[in-house]
């Protein structure tokens, strides 16, 4: 079977990769089965850059075939922001909870303003010698008043996916599996990579 790097360190992504993977005929792998690979530093303005130089960076350095995954939040009443600084929002090494905090403070200094937001998520495939495919998902929604749930990871539970009434820390992991910007994302390269993983 031809392996897969999935080359992220964030655990929750991990979670939900491998989940989304699974169906696929590859053996996966993660950053941790590599020794001494060196963190890709995210320098693009864009999720789509940032994810090409990933994963031909992770490529290059386990010549392995590999799968990255950049990702975040774009929210309108703050111009798109905190958007390709979504991991790092509140400072380098924040957590998910400094970064929720200053997010709730932003958008609730602007008290007339929609919620409305976004989860995006770009995607690519590389060998280590050149980019193969990328895709783009999205899913919309709007940021709710004030976490709410434990399920997930990052933005999880402030973020109200349209359609429902309740965060994706409160909705289960197959909803957000169903709706979700990085399955959205994977639809969109999933058949380069069924090709790939069969000859
Ligand atoms: P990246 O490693 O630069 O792609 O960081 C992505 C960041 O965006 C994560 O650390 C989260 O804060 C946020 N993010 C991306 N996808 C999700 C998601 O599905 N749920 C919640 N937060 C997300």
């Amino acid at each position: 079977m031809k392996k897969l790097l999935v080359a992220t360190r964030n655990r929750g992504k991990v979670a939900e990769l491998l989940s989304l993977l699974d169906d696929l005929p590859f053996e996966l792998l993660t950053l941790d089965d590599f020794e001494n690979v060196t963190d890709v530093e995210e320098t693009g303005s864009t999720f789509i850059e940032n994810a090409k130089l990933k994963s031909l960076e992770y490529a290059k350095q386990t010549n392995c075939l590999t799968l990255a995954d950049d990702s975040g939040l774009e929210v309108e009443a703050l111009d798109g922001a905190p958007g390709v600084y979504s991991a790092r929002y509140s400072g380098e090494n924040a957590s998910d909870k400094d970064n929720i905090d200053k997010l709730l403070r932003e958008l609730n200094a602007k008290k007339d303003q929609s919620r409305l937001a976004r989860f995006v998520c770009a995607m690519s495939i590389s060998d280590p010698s050149q980019n193969l495919f990328y895709g783009e998902g999205y899913c919309p929604g709007k940021i709710a008043l004030s976490p709410i749930g434990s399920g997930g990871f990052g933005y999880d539970p402030v973020f109200v996916p349209a359609g429902y009434q309740r965060t994706f820390g409160e909705l289960s992991a197959k909803t957000k599996k169903k709706v979700s910007h990085r399955s959205i994302a994977l639809k969109k390269i999933i058949r380069f990579l069924s090709e790939i993983a069969s000859y």
